[in-house]
């Protein structure tokens, strides 16, 4: 199953080279991607027929993230733009909403049906933006990209097509992979603490049941009660290991390895999970196949 997992991501790694050169780009359409999994999506549908980027980078947390004077000029020259939407870029959603009156601009995770949506608790009528950890409820942000992406571009439309069918292919071997992986866990075990609520749709589809210490937004400060309801779930069901994410502090977990200590139980950080941010590009975690296939990895490494 590893090596199987190996070849999916070999297979993208290759199919995609992130850096296009400045004389390969000529006059292609530029999309412009606010997250890196948006941005991964837009290059293995857009292949070598469109340049593209991301705005926010390797641990940037999405929630708080504002746009800096060099955003603003490339979102200016883009003939595209594409970001999650259900107010994930909740600092950017009015710079966004007015680009939107003015050039193409797709909120892709708002394709995802609405009776799919968990709903954001603590928010009254807001849904959960993190949609991209369940790969089907992703697939119809996807699918909508891929839309987009013909719609900038009629005239390639079978290469773009193409492109998605054959990375459609890849993600539903993932969805499988992930699936039976997270069976590895013992039953009892298969509880997932993490510090801010991002894996909602991932527990929901992988079978997996989720605890954070903040809501599904960083803005929110977490409370103290959390934690020690927290500290009291993890011992009384003998929960080996609790997650940091690479976007958000890790004070919030470590108050909680401290206070398992403090009575008696030893609970370690598992790891480092990919949460709201991908990791480097040009490495594997930089791809949203890859940093989805590292969390799997992680968090059964340390719950199993
Ligand atoms: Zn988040």
């Amino acid at each position: 199953m590893r090596s199987y997992f190996l070849v999916i991501v070999l297979l993208v790694l290759a199919a995609c080279s992130p850096e296009q050169k400045e004389s390969e780009a000529g006059n292609k359409p530029h999309v412009v991607a606010t997250t890196g999994m948006l941005y991964d999506a837009v290059i293995n549908i857009a292949g070598n027929k469109m340049t593209a980027e991301a705005i926010m980078g390797p641990g940037v947390d999405p929630h708080l993230y504002k746009a800096t004077q060099g955003d603003l000029a490339k979102f200016n020259k883009a003939d595209l733009i594409i970001y999650n939407g259900i107010l994930l870029e909740g600092k950017m959603s009015e710079i966004l909403k007015k680009l939107g009156r003015q050039k193409p601009t797709l909120a892709a995770a708002e394709s995802v049906p609405k009776e799919i949506l968990k709903s954001a608790i603590g928010y009254e009528d807001a849904y959960d933006p993190h949609v991209w950890f369940d790969v089907t409820r992703w697939k119809y942000a996807v699918k909508a990209i891929s839309h987009a992406i013909i719609e900038l571009d009629t005239v390639n439309q079978e290469y773009y097509t193409a492109n998605t069918k054959k990375y459609f292919t890849q993600l539903d071997s993932l969805h499988n992979y992930f699936k039976q992986r997270i069976k590895e866990i013992p039953e009892k075990q298969r509880i997932l603490v993490t510090a801010h609520d991002a894996f909602v749709y991932f527990g929901d589809a992988y079978g997996i049941r989720v605890e954070a210490l903040q809501g599904i937004s960083t803005v929110a400060d977490f409370g103290l009660k959390d934690i020690a309801e927290i500290i009291d779930l993890i011992i009384e069901n003998d929960i080996k290991a609790i997650f940091v994410e690479t976007s958000v502090s890790e004070k919030s977990i470590n108050a909680v390895v401290q206070g398992c200590k403090e009575k008696g139980h030893n609970v370690k950080v598992g790891g480092y999970l990919y949460s709201d941010a991908m990791g480097e590009l040009g490495t594997e975690e930089g791809t949203y196949i890859g940093m989805f296939s590292s969390n799997v990895e992680t968090i059964v490494n340390a719950l199993k």
